[in-house]
């Protein structure tokens, strides 16, 4: 166990609920009360929470707090990683379906509504971190084209973070006034 791991994950959620509660406020459009409901809990308590298990605990605190990464060390994590991944459905990867028939290859799942705002949440986590709400363009610019959403998953995250980025830009020029 360790101390610097530990406030990492409750840094993480509190910018991931802080994340939430602006989008709450500010774009009330995309929430009516069951998403509302379901979105305090998952962005909120229940975001990250199989971090604290033993899948993935130490394998995470080694992997990022160690002092060597070690062959083992990084197979660890790359195990918890995909126990992450699997057991998150606010991971995209958690929607890709790899069948074992040739014939079905591969199917991407559409998202449900809370999963993708728990998802754009915890990418933009890392810009509430660094004080900087515009870096989770550049983050998802750089990555969109390999990250694998349905038709209507991907219409729905970038009309949300069209919407985050009008919003911005808007309360930009209200502070400017
Ligand atoms: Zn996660």
């Amino acid at each position: 166990m360790s101390r610097q791991y530990d406030e990492y994950i409750l840094e993480h959620k509190m910018n991931v609920y802080k994340a939430y509660q602006w989008l709450n406020k500010n774009l009330p459009d995309l929430f009516d009360d069951e998403t509302t409901a379901a979105c305090e809990y998952h962005c909120q308590f229940g975001h990250d929470e199989s971090k604290y298990k033993p899948e993935e605990y130490d394998a995470y605190d080694k992997y990022f707090y160690g002092n060597n990464k070690s062959y083992e060390v990084v197979q660890n994590f790359n195990k918890a990683w995909l126990h992450h991944i699997h057991n998150n459905p606010h991971h995209w990867q958690y929607w890709v379906l790899i069948n074992d028939d040739p014939n079905e290859g591969e199917i991407i799942l559409d998202m449900p509504d809370v999963y993708i705002i728990e998802m754009i949440c915890d990418w933009w986590s890392f810009s509430w971190k660094k004080g900087d709400l515009r870096e989770i363009f550049k983050w998802y610019d750089e990555r969109k084209e390999y990250i694998k959403l349905s038709e209507e998953t991907h219409k729905k995250v970038n009309d949300i973070l069209y919407k985050i980025h009008k919003k911005l830009n808007e309360s930009d020029v209200n502070e400017e006034n």
